[in-house]
């Protein structure tokens, strides 16, 4: 059984980014990249299944510019078995990964695509639930326990009230929450390894797939700066300013 995990290269989070001048966007120029944390993630759960028995092949998927094959490898140094790499220097929108994944999927079969709940650079959280509707699979999203078991997959997800628990039929989409597992450390021996697995690079066009974007960008600005707080000494004070200063009330 084939899992397939999209793994997405983003600004690394510890990088505070800053908008540009012209307000087009945020400038990424020569600041570090990364796999997206949540991607990591699901990348040692599909390792973890493998590892188990569970699973025969994990297969890492990336779609964007040449550098995303650095993403693929800390992938493969992980634990996935190969990667593919759909080139582009077109900006993805989720909407266009999630033909691209359904095109891959098509071609590779998958009983499980493990994706991240959001990427943290555009913050969309869309990918996995339009694959899932492009696909016509069951989705689980924002996974905090995953148990794969005949034939099917039973998810545990944080909600607002608690945990709700969710059975599905294989094929199926499950996107990662925070609390689903801590990726293993990437050792050395694991990184010259992973070098030596299969990456294969195909093109959108290969796939069938129009990248053109659909969304226009009207402009990126830096949030309002924020007062310093204040402390209030009783209630009725705290009421006080509510009502008269803040006017929330
Ligand atoms: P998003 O909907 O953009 O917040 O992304 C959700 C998830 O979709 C990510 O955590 C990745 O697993 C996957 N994904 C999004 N964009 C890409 C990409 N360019 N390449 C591979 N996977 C992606």
């Amino acid at each position: 059984m084939k899992v397939l995990v999209p793994v997405k290269r983003v600004v690394d989070y510890n990088v505070k980014v800053r908008v540009k001048s012209d307000n087009t966007g945020v400038d990424i120029a020569n600041v570090k990249m990364s796999m997206n944390p949540f991607d990591e993630i699901a990348v040692e759960e599909a390792t973890r299944l493998k590892e188990a028995g569970k699973v025969t092949e994990v297969i890492a998927v990336s779609a964007g510019v040449t550098q995303c094959q650095e993403t693929l490898r800390t992938a493969m140094a992980i634990g996935a078995d190969r990667g593919i790499l759909v080139e582009t220097a077109v900006e993805l929108e989720p909407l266009a990964v999630a033909k691209l994944l359904k095109a891959l999927a098509d071609k590779e079969q998958p009983q499980l695509i493990i994706l991240g709940k959001q990427a943290i650079d555009d913050d969309s959280n869309q990918t996995g639930q339009m694959l899932a509707a492009l696909l016509g699979w069951p989705q689980a999203t924002f996974a905090s326990k995953v148990v794969l078991e005949d034939g099917k997959v039973t998810v545990t997800r944080e909600v607002d009230g608690g945990l709700e628990t969710l059975s599905l039929t294989l094929p199926a989409i499950v996107t990662t929450d925070l609390r689903l597992n801590e990726p293993r450390y990437v050792t050395l021996p694991n990184i010259m390894k992973a070098k030596k697995k299969t990456l294969d690079v195909t093109k959108p066009e290969d796939l069938g797939v129009d990248v053109t974007p659909r969304l226009k960008t009207v402009k990126v600005a830096e949030p309002a700066k924020r007062s310093a707080g204040i402390k209030v000494p009783d209630v009725a004070t705290l009421v006080a300013k509510l009502r008269t200063e803040a006017k929330v009330i």
